[in-house]
């Protein structure tokens, strides 16, 4: 097994859309770190002991002013660190073709979220066929979009535009709480069409269990927010579980050793595609040749998950 060490960064919380089915209620997609906290976070990716993968999500990283202004020369100039993001396209397009010249030779994946709430698939596919043509040629470009129950026929119609101009469309399964959005036989049927059988994390996000599985979040993965909070993973947070210490306070550590999974489902695909959960194979992207971390030795033994992940912690309590 290859893993790519990877941080998934909440570098705002700022958003220009309101999607209906956005996973972050409206409360907490507000505010972005001054100055000095990029300044601090900046100081806490040049001191990493490894490459990591630093994908960078929101909110809407382009929506905050300091995400080209300071982020994005920040941790070309000083970190070794691969760049990720995932972004709503939003951007002006000058914007969009300046981060695409300032990653060059560093970029990993560009995933663009198509919302249909906001946008048309056709002004989106223009935009994203513009990217991909100044695009660092080692990076991945990914068109997601969120399966709504109910308008899944204009995702299908939408998949027609995106694989009509070389891109691929990835699916994702609507998140509602701590679990997944119900759907009608007749969405279910869609589901299938666009999914197919058994798709792996790489074509599309289904929200799989992977409990018991044992998982490097918390030691090769983590997740970051913007008040520098840090947790093992997205349903680790979820639960107030897995904190492992805050960037600002200079007291984050990750974890020594991998454990089993303990919940129900893992609803984002960055661990499972970057090759941190027992045999769930890594996804094959050119940017990552030559910079994973592979392991195959070190699977630990142990069983158990221990008591300290499941406590509760951070400043968001
Ligand atoms: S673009 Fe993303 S972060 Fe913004 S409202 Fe839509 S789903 Fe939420
Ligand atoms: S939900 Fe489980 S499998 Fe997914 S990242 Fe978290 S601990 Fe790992």
């Amino acid at each position: 097994m290859a893993r790519q060490p990877t941080i998934e960064w909440q570098v705002c919380g700022t958003c220009n859309y309101d999607c209906s089915y956005c996973i972050q209620s409206k409360v907490y997609r507000v505010g972005h770190p001054s100055p000095e906290q990029v300044e601090q976070f900046l100081q806490f990716f040049a001191q990493l002991p490894k490459r990591f993968e630093i994908k960078m999500t929101g909110g809407e990283p382009f929506a905050f002013r300091g995400f080209m202004e300071r982020i994005i020369p920040g941790l070309i100039e000083r970190t070794p660190h691969t760049i990720s993001v995932l972004t709503n396209l939003s951007a002006p397009l000058p914007i969009i073709e300046r981060f695409a010249s300032l990653t060059q030779g560093r970029l990993g994946v560009v995933s663009a979220s198509l919302h249909l709430e906001f946008t048309s698939p056709e002004s989106f596919v223009e935009k994203a066929t513009l990217l991909r043509d100044k695009l660092d040629p080692r990076a991945h470009l990914t068109v997601n979009t969120v399966l709504v129950p109910g308008r899944l026929a204009a995702v299908l119609a939408a998949r027609k535009i995106v694989e009509s101009a070389g891109l691929q469309l990835f699916p994702q399964i609507m998140k509602l709480g701590a679990g997944t959005a119900s759907y009608s036989e007749e969405d279910q049927a869609i589901i299938r069409e666009l999914v197919g059988k058994t798709p792996t994390p790489d074509r599309a996000n289904m929200a799989p269990s992977y409990k018991g599985r044992v998982c490097y979040a918390g030691v090769d993965y983590l997740v970051l927010l913007q008040n520098g909070d840090g947790f093992s993973c997205r349903t680790a947070r979820r639960f107030k579980q897995g904190f492992l210490g805050n960037v600002f306070a200079g007291t984050l550590k990750r974890w020594e050793s991998a454990s089993p999974c303990p919940y129900d489902i893992c609803p984002c695909t960055v661990p499972a595609n970057r090759g941190m959960i027992e045999g769930i194979s890594a996804a094959q992207r050119k940017y990552q040749e030559g910079i994973s971390v592979s392991d195959e030795e070190s699977i630990p033994k142990e069983s158990f998950v221990p008591l300290s992940r499941l406590h509760s912690g951070g400043l968001l309590g």
